[in-house]
């Protein structure tokens, strides 16, 4: 079995934002050389997630929309009295800061509008880090 990771490391611009990474991910699939396996794509952050949905605009902003909805920054969270991000620790808790996809034929599957992104909770932060592990054979 083949193991091959990747790190990408990218920097945010806003408060909360989607930052794109499929082509990202995909072309550390074909790096990999797997063809049959699985790709997990994961932030080692407890304050961003990983989430595959269509990259149009408007929905990018409901999904902002709608996490700030669920977890309010001004929820009255006993973390916000420590630095303030209780919100964002919510957010990547039950969103989650990993997804896994099939790798078949060599390429990752996803649906038509299912791109892949970094779901930023807490920016904007310098060297936000993702880690691509695609496995298999
Ligand atoms: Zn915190």
């Amino acid at each position: 079995m083949k193991v091959y990771f990747k790190e990408l490391l990218l920097n945010t611009r806003l408060k909360r934002e989607l930052v794109d990474i499929t082509a990202e991910v995909e072309k550390a699939v074909s790096e990999s050389g797997v063809k049959n396996g699985l790709c997990l794509v994961f932030a080692p952050h407890a304050t961003a997630a990983i989430i595959a949905n269509e990259h149009e605009r408007g929905l990018k902003n409901d999904i902002l929309r709608k996490l700030e909805e669920e977890y309010p920054s001004d929820g009255g969270w006993e973390h916000n009295r420590i630095d303030d991000n209780a919100a964002a620790h919510l957010a990547s808790a039950f969103v989650a800061a990993s997804r896994i996809f099939p790798v078949m034929n060599g390429n990752l599957v996803r649906g038509t509008w299912q791109n892949i992104f970094l779901v930023e909770l807490d920016g904007p932060r310098s060297r936000r880090r993702v880690l691509i592990e695609v496995m298999g054979e």
